[in-house]
């Protein structure tokens, strides 16, 4: 196994702009887990940043919160601000593996992973947050929603890192995360729902799915019916948005019907009394 180990960002990239293939490296939990099946992966050359202590910290500004490439789930934990501002990302952060995940795991390493399964994008994904992209020919900065571009693709560069995650800072006044799995912990998402609605006026929604397309996916039918209020009586008023939002399909964890079923009875229940049309 070969391993690069630069000591800063500009260094980082220099490596990745003379070496395109280079593999960047974070917590390693998601790299690591098949390890000793995937023998060719051995070979491969890895750009551990660990050394980069910049892309740790969680940043607040006035309008917004960062997270940096390698802010972990605990990290976000330990941080009081976000219980307030951003409780979904503590939901959420609970919810992958257990604290020996929480420690190493970080939430840039859950977006570029690309799992239609991961916990972490859904609950980012409603707050409306934006990737930061960086390369030696400079930032740029990716709408979470438009990171993805089909079944483990997303727009990133194989000379780019994710640098950071931006969220803005707003007032909601209804979120909610599920993650529905075999088991209560330890266990990858079979259907998970993030939602978030701001209040402004008018309010303005937010509603993400996972493990129910090749990528974690914003839902924008459904959003549309409950900014149009319309009347909703029962869980089987969901589905022809469910059906225009996501594909899930039949696989070892899941059946699509059981994913189609049980999100519109997670919707259906999470809004009933919170959205008036929904009684
Ligand atoms: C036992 C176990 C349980 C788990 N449970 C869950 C769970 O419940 N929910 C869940 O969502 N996930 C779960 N995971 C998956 C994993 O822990 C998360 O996806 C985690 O967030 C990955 O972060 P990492 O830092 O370890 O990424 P790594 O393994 O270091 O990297 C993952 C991918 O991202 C790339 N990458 C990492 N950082 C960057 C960067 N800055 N720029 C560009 N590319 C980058 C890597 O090259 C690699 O392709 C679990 C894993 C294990 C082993």
């Amino acid at each position: 196994m070969n391993v690069l180990m630069p000591n800063t960002l500009a260094e980082a990239c220099d490596l990745c702009a003379k070496q395109p293939d280079l593999i960047p490296l974070a917590g390693a939990t998601d790299l690591l887990v098949h390890w000793p099946l995937r023998q060719a992966e051995h070979d491969k050359t890895y750009l551990d940043l660990s050394k980069l202590r910049e892309l740790r910290a969680i940043t607040w500004a006035a309008d917004s919160v960062t997270l940096g490439a390698l802010t972990t789930y605990w990290d976000v934990l330990q941080d009081p601000r976000v219980k307030s501002d951003f409780p979904l990302l503590i939901e959420s952060a609970r919810q992958v593996g257990a604290i020996q995940i929480q420690s190493r795991g970080t939430w840039a390493g859950n977006i570029a992973n690309g799992s239609p399964a991961a916990d972490g994008v859904p609950v980012l994904m409603a707050y409306d947050a934006s990737v930061a992209l960086i390369s030696k020919s400079g930032p740029r900065i990716v709408p979470l929603h438009e990171y993805y571009t089909g079944y483990r693709k997303s727009v990133r560069r194989s000379d780019e890192l994710i640098s950071a995650i931006t969220i803005p800072l707003r007032t909601y006044d209804f979120s909610v995360f599920h993650k529905v799995g075999a088991r209560r912990a330890q266990a990858i998402t079979k259907i998970g729902l993030a939602m978030t609605r701001q209040s402004a006026t008018p309010a303005t929604w937010r509603v993400v799915a996972n493990s129910v397309a090749a990528t974690v996916k914003r839902c924008p039918a459904i959003e549309s019916l409950l900014h149009a209020g319309s009347a909703i009586r029962k869980p089987e008023d969901f589905s022809a948005a469910i059906a225009a939002d996501v594909t899930p399909i039949d696989d070892i964890r899941s059946t699509a019907d059981y994913r189609r079923t049980v999100m519109a009875r997670l919707l259906y229940h999470s809004l009933k009394g919170v959205n008036p049309a929904i009684s």
